[in-house]
């Protein structure tokens, strides 16, 4: 009989993008998934792992981080805050541009056990001050940083990693928001010569949501998409705005992004309601949000648990449609047989579990997620406790 590398046994297989909801064994051998196995068939591994009354996913993908410690403000270590809670592929959110990133390339992304993509910053210093730093500058204070053809030359020489453009719309990162609309032009532009999505944040900018919609496309992504602050994609009513509902129509994507100031309560449950989902549910980890009200990216997952979304499509959210974004759907996002054995084993905690957004409005969720075994291209690696609250000084933090 053949003999696995690995096999969790007992659990339940939940991989959305293949459409598995069940009770299943998950075999490894290679560092690939090696078969799919009914329940109680005798089956030979080098190892076997009791995973019963755990729920085995795919490795867990978020899509909006912040991991480049040292260099910017921002940075948090990826390793001891993502595949140590459970996330196996995580996307820096912009954090270096075209200066700085060959060294984000050589200190992350070589060296992280976590899996790392990133979005170019339209900036080339990225982020690396912001109005709380010294000086206090934000990235768009002078356009002559947004230099297109940085931007391309950088895309062409870490083309396998780099998975779109993102700029910053926020008025006191962009000369009290006189650089805004050409700063968002020169991320079009350099989205359109790269071929790459254009990634917009824009809570506090001074730009009417109309303007940023006319300047996206089809596969391009709103993050912050669930903000109570200004230039949102809902009215003063909860309800979402019709230039922007037209755009999901035509295939938008919307991230979460959770972070220090970006997750409503009210406008998230309004929008969970009225069937406005996003397409990605992510954390925005960075510095000044690890110690609360993120922690990491199962506690998001916990708040969308709360609003009332199913098992199965949070978990959707933060496998399969993120590695569709990457382009990686056949090797990462799935437990396919065939895909990378990135796998997360998860426990659903029952209890009262209190739950705070970005402007410390508590709601107590019944379910908590816990990460109890990860494995990277079947290998298990180490896993820290949930961090834990601390209050921080958050000035330097605008998203
Ligand atoms: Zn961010």
């Amino acid at each position: 009989m053949l003999e696995y590398d690995l096999l969790l046994r007992g659990g339940t297989l939940i991989d959305p993008a293949a459409g598995v909801h069940a009770l299943k064994d998950v075999a490894v051998t290679g560092g690939k998934i090696a078969a799919i196995c009914d329940p109680g068939t005798e089956q030979r591994a080098r190892k076997i792992v009791d995973v019963g009354g755990l729920q085995v996913v795919p490795g867990l993908i978020d899509m909006h981080v912040h991991v480049f410690p040292g260099v910017s403000h921002f940075g948090v270590d990826p390793d001891s805050t993502c595949i140590a809670r459970g996330v196996t592929t995580a996307v820096d959110f912009g954090t270096a541009g075209g200066l700085i990133f060959d060294g984000f390339r050589q200190l992350v992304i070589d060296r992280a056990n976590t899996r790392v993509f990133a979005l170019l910053h339209i900036a080339g210093q990225g982020m690396i001050s912001s109005p709380g730093t010294l000086p206090a500058l934000g990235e768009l204070t002078d356009l002559r940083y947004c230099n297109v053809e940085n931007v391309v030359r950088t895309v062409e020489r870490h083309r396998d990693c780099i998975v779109g453009i993102k700029i910053r719309l926020t008025e006191n990162l962009a000369e009290e928001g006189k650089n805004e609309a050409p700063g968002l032009q020169l991320a079009r532009q350099a989205a359109d010569e790269t071929g790459l999505p254009l990634v917009i944040h824009s809570p506090d900018s001074s730009l009417p949501m109309s303007h940023v919609m006319n300047n996206m496309r089809t596969g391009d992504v709103l993050t912050h998409c669930y903000h109570g602050r200004r230039c949102g994609i809902v009215d003063e009513k909860g309800r979402v705005l019709p230039e922007t509902k037209d755009k999901l129509d035509e295939g938008l994507l919307m991230d979460v992004g959770h972070g220090w100031g970006s997750f409503s309560w009210p406008v998230a449950q309004s929008m969970v309601d009225a069937g406005v989902i996003a397409d990605f549910i992510s954390s925005d980890l960075h510095t000044y949000n690890l110690h609360g009200p993120v922690f990491d990216l199962l506690t998001t997952m916990d708040k969308f648990l709360l609003l009332g979304m199913d098992f199965d499509e949070v978990i959707r959210r933060t496998t399969a449609e993120p590695a569709k974004f990457l382009n990686r759907q056949h090797e990462i996002g799935t437990l396919a047989v065939g895909a990378t054995a990135d796998i997360t084993v998860l426990e659903i905690e029952e209890g009262k579990f209190p739950l705070k957004d970005s402007h410390g409005v508590i709601k107590n969720g019944t379910q908590r997620l816990e990460v109890r075994h990860t494995f990277r291209a079947g290998r298990p690696t180490g896993l820290l406790p949930r961090p834990t609250e601390q209050h921080l000084h958050a000035r330097a933090a605008t998203s």
